[in-house]
Formats: structure tokens, sequence, C-alpha cells
């Protein structure tokens, strides 16, 4: 049972004291649908962020199972509000660039479940919300209404007693407004929900209490509960578990500034991640624990920064590259076969401009502030290959994501598998990445020259004939036009010892239990 007495905030701007709540007395049951209605600025927000404990009461108290918020430390509150509350806001706050799926995971980071566990709940509930079919996919892919269903979803995934929605239908057209109150009300079966809306339709047709407000103040309460009459109610907190317990005392307890600290943790027990990620950055990790929860989480969000990123995003096959067909295919498969698939590109968002002074400050930067950094350029040169049938053809480097990895050599070796053949040693060696399912794009397959309506084995990849052609030798004066050409006798070319020889040694993929996938499918070389 949820009670707020004399529960009293206000805003001071310069002189100015603005009373958002103003002695506000309610009492909740445990299981009910309550609306929150009342014209802008009444303070519902307000009401709900205290209710949540996202920010903190001037005066009164709010009673959580009989039990006084008062004298709360901040490591109470954020028990309580990631574990027994789960938050909708009317515009979402889902991270954008990450999958429904790993939406829905992050709300559980602090829950102190396993992975796998995590991942089976996730689904359990975007089932329940109906999106089943969308978990791969980005939440800008989604219509408004799939949107808040995947906040609906992270919003339940710790399974929270109270749910607590700020105008979750504002952003949405009326008749998808329906379904989404239809679920919340489901959900209302067996939680208590407050929702904050401006609309007395809604309010009216879904909830079964109506609590109004207006400058503060509760002005009617269409089914008010009374403390007394029932104080055998228990609102009995899931006990946390020592994972959780672990990792709150640890990391928030250990950081300084009280401010910056509420801050933060209501941050990251509103949304997930982000906040979980700073905040265990900053509690400066000395503990192994809380050093390996923070390499696994950053390393599932690394700061990437591409000079084109439609352009290896379409080519990147990994958990930050959303949907790409996975129907039908086996993960991680134990054959030495190399599959072709046909993916769509993503339009062209910007181009980022990465000069040799940004790398050079990446390279002297303090190395503490981060675990792994890797940095691929991308190698464009005349590439030459000799077809089975001898004929010469020019593989567009480009096309293969032809790149040149400047790595630690440990962000290889933690994120990768060599499935087959050897780690390039040489500067005329290469590797080739393929993706978690053993593909290759066809863009790919068809810039080797390659038929992309059948598979290769990985030896296919290994006895390539490939020849980098060096630019003095590739172009040629043409004494008649006195321009430069390509050799026209590829095929003398490829015999002489002109060219370099460039040997694909291994093939690799992406570790089944890496989070990260930087390197591009295609050719990769030291
Ligand atoms: P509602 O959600 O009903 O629109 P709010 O709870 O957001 O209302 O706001 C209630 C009052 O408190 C408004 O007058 C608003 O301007 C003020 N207020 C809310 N948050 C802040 C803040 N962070 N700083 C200053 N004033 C605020
Ligand atoms: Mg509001």
């Amino acid at each position: 049972m949820l009670e707020l007495k004399g529960i009293t905030k206000k805003y001071e701007i310069g002189a100015f004291k603005q009373t958002a709540l103003n002695h506000i007395d309610v009492v909740f049951r445990d299981n009910e649908f309550v609306a929150v209605l009342g014209p802008s600025g009444s303070g519902k927000t307000t009401l709900l962020n205290m209710i949540g404990g996202l920010d903190r009461y001037d005066s009164g108290d709010i009673l959580i199972d009989g039990k006084s918020t008062k004298h709360f430390h901040d490591h109470q509150w954020d028990a309580y509000r990631n574990h027994a509350i789960g938050f909708v806001f009317q515009n979402y706050n889902l991270i954008t660039h990450i999958s429904v799926l790993a939406n829905v995971e992050l709300g559980m980071t602090l829950s102190g479940m396993h992975q796998e566990e995590r991942r089976k709940r996730a689904l359990e509930v975007l089932e329940k919300v109906g999106l089943k079919e969308h978990v791969h996919k980005k939440p800008n892919q989604l219509s408004g209404g799939q949107m808040q269903r995947v906040a609906i979803a992270r919003a339940l995934a710790n399974d929270p007693q109270i749910i607590l929605a700020d105008e979750p239908t504002g952003a949405i057209d009326s008749e998808t407004s329906a379904q989404i109150m239809n679920l919340i009300q489901e959900i209302a079966k067996d939680k208590l929900v407050i929702m904050v809306t401006h609309d007395q339709s809604i309010a009216n047709k879904y909830a079964n209490r109506v609590i109004a407000l207006k400058d503060g103040e509760i002005t009617s309460d269409s089914r008010s509960f009374k403390t007394a009459e029932n104080d055998h109610i228990k609102l009995a907190f899931k006990k946390t578990s020592m994972a959780f317990k672990q990792a709150l005392t640890l990391s928030f307890n250990n950081l300084k500034t009280k401010k910056f600290r509420t801050l933060i943790t209501a941050f990251a027990g509103s949304i997930g991640i982000i906040g979980v990620a700073l905040v265990l950055s900053l509690a400066n990790g000395t503990n192994q624990e809380i050093d390996r929860l923070e390499r696994t989480t950053l390393a599932e969000f690394p700061i990437q920064i591409d000079p084109i990123p439609f352009d290896l995003e379409a080519a990147r096959q990994g958990p930050l590259a959303g949907i790409d067909d996975q129907d039908g295919w086996e993960k991680f498969p134990t054959v030495n076969r190399i599959f072709p698939y046909e993916r769509t590109q993503p339009e062209t968002q910007h181009i980022n401009n990465i000069t040799n002074d940004y790398l050079a400050h990446l390279e002297i930067m303090d190395e503490s502030l981060y675990n792994q950094l890797s940095i691929a350029r991308r190698v464009n040169m005349n590439l030459l290959k000799q077809q089975s049938d001898g004929e010469i053809i020019n593989v567009n480097t480009s096309r293969i994501n032809f790149s040149e990895t400047l790595s630690k050599p440990s962000f290889f070796d933690e994120n990768y598998d060599l499935l087959y053949g050897q780690s390039p040693q040489n500067m005329n060696e290469a590797l080739l990445v393929v993706d978690e399912y053993n593909r290759l794009n066809i863009n790919i397959l068809n810039a080797f020259g390659l038929s992309d309506n059948q598979d290769y084995s990985f030896e296919d990849f290994l006895t390539m004939s490939l020849k980098i052609a060096p630019p003095d030798a590739y172009y040629q004066f043409n004494e008649t036009t006195e321009r430069y050409q390509i050799n026209s006798d590829l095929e003398g070319f490829f015999d002489s010892t002109d060219g370099i020889d460039l040997e694909i040694v291994g093939i690799a993929r992406v570790k089944e239990e890496s989070l990260s996938s930087f390197l591009s499918t295609g050719l990769k070389h030291h």
C-alpha cells in the first residue's frame, strides 16, 4: 500500500516559488487503475515523480507498506525505484539505435538476473504486449503505438507492483490509443497503475478511480480510500537479489556528490542502461564484479564513429545492426560454409569527417577512460582477382569493406573467433570476417566475382587468387592520349611481378558471447 501524507513540493525559479504540489493526501490500493486528471501545470507529473522516487518531496511523507520514506537513503530509493516501479512516458524514452529486445533487456540490468534469464523475460513481456514479431527491429522502425508497447514491456520486465504512466497516449492517434489503453487496463488487473492524463474521456472509460488535480491540490477523488479501513493490506516488495544489492552498495555509495548521484540514479532507474553505465564507471570500479558489468554493458554500446554511418551499418551484422532478416538462419553454425544473403540498405544520414588530428587525439586519450579502442581504416586500392577460368576481374575494395584495423590486439582476441586458417601475420595477409550466421552480403560476394545463389567453403576463400595492383604499375602512360590509363593487359600484369599477392589466410566471426561487433563483415588486414 502506498500512502501520501501532506506531500508538498515547491520549485524555486529565482525569487519566485512555484507550488507544484500542495499538501497532497492520498492512499492507493495495491491493485487499482487510477487516472490522475488535470490541466497542464496542475502538478500531475510532479506527483508521479514523487511517487516514483524520481524527485524528493519538500515536506510530508510517503509511506510504502506503512514504512516512512522520510529518512530513506538514496540506495533505498534506488531499490524501490528499480524493483517496485515501472515507468511509461509519453515520449517512450527508448534508445533508438538498439533493438526492441535490447531496450527491454536493459531495463533489467540492475535486477541481478542472468543474461539468459533477462532475455527470456524480455521475450515474454514483448509477447505479452503483442510485439513478438518485432523484437529485432529498432524503435525507429516502429509506429508510435508499437514504441509505447515497447516502453510498457520495459516497465513490466522487472515485474514491479506499481506502474506509473505519464500521458502514455499523448503522442498517439485515438485508435491506437484505445489499444494501448486496453493493454494498460489489462496490466492493471494485478498491479497498481497510476496514469496521468488530461483526457477526461480516457480517464472515465478505462480507470476505476479518477483523481482530479488543480493547482497542486486534489479537487476530487472518485473512489478514495482510507488507511484505517484496510491497514492489513501489505505491499510486499520482493527481496532484492544479492547481486543487485552488491551493485548498488558498491557503485552508488562510492559516488561523491549527492546531487549528482540523485540525478544519475534517477536516470538509471527510469530508463536503464545509459545511467547504469555512467554510474558504474563513475564508481571507479575497483571491484571485479563491477568492472565486469561495466565492460559488458559498455561493450554493448560502444561509442562508434563511422565515416559514412549507413554504409558500414549496412554491412555490419550483429547486435547493433538491428533487424537483419534472421529468420531461418542458424546462428553460429558449426559447418565450414559461407552463405550469401541480401540486405536492404538503410538510408544515408550524414558523413563524419574523421581527421588525422582526431585519430591522434584518440591515440593519446587517457587509457583509463575506456576499455577498448578500435580503429578501422578503409583501404581503397586496386585489387585484382583471377577467376577459375583465368579471367582477371577488378574487385571493388569499398564493396568488400576492405579495411585495416588498428585495434589493440586484445580487441580482436576478445571479440572474434578465428574459425578457420590463421591470423594474418604479414602485410599481404588478410582475414575474412563473416557475420554470426556465417553470411556474407551478396554485394561482397559479387564484388569478389562470386555468384550469390550458392554457398561456399572456407577453403574457397583461402585459395582465392588476389593481387594488389600498385598504381605505378596498374596505370600506364598512353602516348597518344597523353594520359595515364589502366593497364590493358591485366592477364600479363597478373602474371608479372608488379603486383603484390594478397592472401586470405583466415576466416573470423564475432564471438557468440561477445556483445560488441565492431568489425564489418568483409576483408580485413593489419
Ligand atoms: P503537469 O504535469 O500537470 O502539467 P507539472 O507537475 O509538470 O504539471 O508542473 C506543476 C507546476 O510546477 C507547474 O507550474 C510547473 O511550471 C512547475 N514545475 C514543474 N517542474 C518544475 C521544475 N523542474 N522547475 C520549476 N518549476 C517546475
Ligand atoms: Mg506533465
